[in-house]
């Protein structure tokens, strides 16, 4: 048990910004974004959008990298990513799922790798919660935020 270690810090290498499903961001999120780009709706949709069934995804160019990564400076869109991005790695599949943290923790650098699953959920939930990126969720919202369950389960 390491309960000082911190879960997660992230080394900005960037790698979660690459794979070919592209970030979920509601449109709460895509208005953010596009006012920051100085871009009407309609105009920041068209480039950077795409709808999937019921939900939008920020556009991957060909190489399988997000359209808003740049090489050797990160997130073009940082100040106002989607919570999706902000949420990272403490997403509901590896704050479930003992299998999937484990796989999480091999391919993300940010995670510490002497933390075990249940710290990584305490303070997973805790992050969640500081962040309130599971709260005020909209059912086109990324299905990853949805935690709240995971919390109402652990007090019990
Ligand atoms: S893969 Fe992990 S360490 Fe790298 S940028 Fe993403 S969250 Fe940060
Ligand atoms: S919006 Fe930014 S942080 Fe999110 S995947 Fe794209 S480049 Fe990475």
């Amino acid at each position: 048990m390491h309960d000082s270690l911190k879960a997660f810090t992230c080394r900005m290498c960037g790698q979660c910004c690459q794979g070919s499903g592209g970030i979920v961001a509601d449109l709460s999120e895509q208005e953010k974004i596009a006012e920051y780009l100085d871009l009407d709706l309609v105009s920041f949709k068209d480039r950077f959008i795409r709808r999937k069934g019921a939900k939008s995804f920020v556009r991957v160019n060909e190489s399988g990298w997000c359209v808003f990564f740049i090489r050797d400076q990160g997130c073009l869109v940082h100040p106002v990513k989607p919570r999706a991005c902000r949420a990272w790695p403490f997403f509901r599949g590896n704050l479930m799922d003992e299998s999937s943290f484990e796989m999480a923790r091999e391919y993300c650098p940010g995670i510490e790798k002497r933390i075990d699953f249940d710290q990584f959920v305490r303070q997973g939930m805790d992050y969640m919660q500081k962040y309130g990126l599971s709260l005020d969720l909209e059912e086109e919202s990324a299905a990853a935020l949805h935690v709240e369950d995971i919390r109402s389960a652990m007090t019990k």
